[in-house]
């Protein structure tokens, strides 16, 4: 037997990939699947950032970059954030990074060991509690709750932090609930952080550009009280349907950066040098696709939730942001994982059960709306076929 070592025993997964597989696998045996599981966009990338790409490749960046990303697109993501949101970023603390996750990973591996406590959100996207578990940190889940429209409350988050947190993770707009934490919120959370200085924050801002309802996303980086302990995770996957170009950038405070490019040295040495080329064309360039994908989310966000509610047993909240439903099923007697299961199997729709986002889960379904209103008005039939002829 081989022995590797115990901590990755403790690694966990994201159980949308597995849903992924077992979707493939069905529809290879022939049957019509509807994914409303994977929380990709279903647009293509743009054509001028997929023609920056290969312009790139015929141009010759064929080689390593420096590990922290080349200058001219460290650049771009700094003046974006400036006309985005006022937000005055150096490029020097800009890294670009494989992927949103990547800066999740290097970020509780800085703060994650025993006797450590990290704060998560709960329902959260499942890696941060994987890789909290790793590292052999105390996972502290942060309730994220229906009643509070799926925003974190300073107040309980606060309440949690003692002498031995070092991380507090917190998404808006969120995965898997589609919740947008309002801006007194937040305001209240930082004023409260300001009195635990040896707490770091990671925000995971990956679905800013996706609110809803004239909701505005609200960045941690406008806060210069925590600036020094913020950690910002983003990149392109979502916003410019980039999800398989494995892009995305972190900011790191102070020493942390020169802790995570070495990191980035051990680990991927660089991002792949074309895509970093067509970040830049993605940043600099036209964004009225992004505008487009945007608002054809928020119209099939209309008829998701329209649906979901029509559905016996099924209520469901209007989720503010990025592209997920997070329907409360507790009336419908089923148990979350067994409904989204039975619903794979035997209606032919892939959900991710809410139980796989975390404890608070349990009673709700992730459902994604990045698929065609014809495809969801699909599926939201067979669940209603479903759910009312199987008790
Ligand atoms: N953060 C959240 C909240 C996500 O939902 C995702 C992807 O689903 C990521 C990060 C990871 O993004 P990437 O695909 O760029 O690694």
């Amino acid at each position: 037997m081989l022995q590797t070592v115990a901590n990755f025993d403790r690694i966990g997964e994201e159980n949308a990939f597995a849903v992924l597989a077992r979707a493939t696998d069905l529809a290879a045996q022939g049957r019509d699947i509807i994914n409303l599981g994977i929380g990709q966009p279903d647009f293509r990338t743009p054509e001028h950032i997929v023609e920056a790409a290969i312009k790139a490749l015929k141009d010759g960046h064929h080689g390593y970059t420096p590990a922290t990303g080349i200058k001219p697109l460290r650049e771009a993501v700094s003046a974006s954030l400036d006309r985005r949101y006022g937000a005055k970023v150096s490029p020097d603390e800009v890294m670009i990074m494989p992927g949103g996750k990547p800066t999740m990973y290097m970020a509780i591996l800085m703060f994650g060991q025993p006797g450590v406590d990290i704060l998560y959100p709960d329902p959260g996207f499942p890696i941060y509690r994987s890789m909290i578990e790793y590292t052999g940190a105390r996972p502290i889940p942060v309730p994220i709750r229906e009643e509070n429209g799926f925003a974190f409350s300073a107040e309980e988050t606060l309440a949690l932090i003692t002498p031995q947190t070092r991380l507090l993770i917190i998404n808006s707009p969120a995965n898997p609930t589609g919740g947008v934490t309002p801006k007194a919120e937040i305001d209240k959370l930082v004023a409260g952080l300001e009195k635990h200085p040896h707490v770091a924050l990671m925000s995971d801002e990956i679905y800013d550009h996706m609110t809803y309802d004239g909701e505005e996303h609200v960045t941690l980086l406008n806060y210069p009280s925590i600036r020094d302990r913020l950690i910002i995770l983003n990149g392109w996957s979502k916003t410019y349907a980039m999800t398989g170009w494995r892009l995305g950038y972190a900011i790191w405070p102070g020493k942390l950066y020169d802790l995570a490019r070495k990191l980035a040295v051990n680990l991927h040495s660089c991002v792949n040098a074309s895509a970093q080329y067509a970040g830049i064309a993605a940043l600099n360039g036209p964004q009225d696709e992004v505008t487009k994908m945007v608002a054809e989310f928020d119209r099939r966000r209309g008829v998701v939730v329209k649906g979901l509610n029509a559905l016996p047993g099924v209520s469901c909240a209007t989720p503010k942001g990025a592209f997920y439903a997070f329907p409360n099923v507790s009336r419908t007697g089923w148990k979350a994982k067994a409904l989204a299961s039975s619903l794979l199997e035997d209606a032919g729709v892939a959900l991710i059960g809410g139980p796989d986002f975390g404890i608070l889960g349990e009673g709700y379904m992730r459902v994604s709306y990045a698929n065609s209103t014809e495809n969801i008005q699909k599926a939201l039939a067979r669940m209603g076929d479903f759910l009312s002829n199987r008790k």
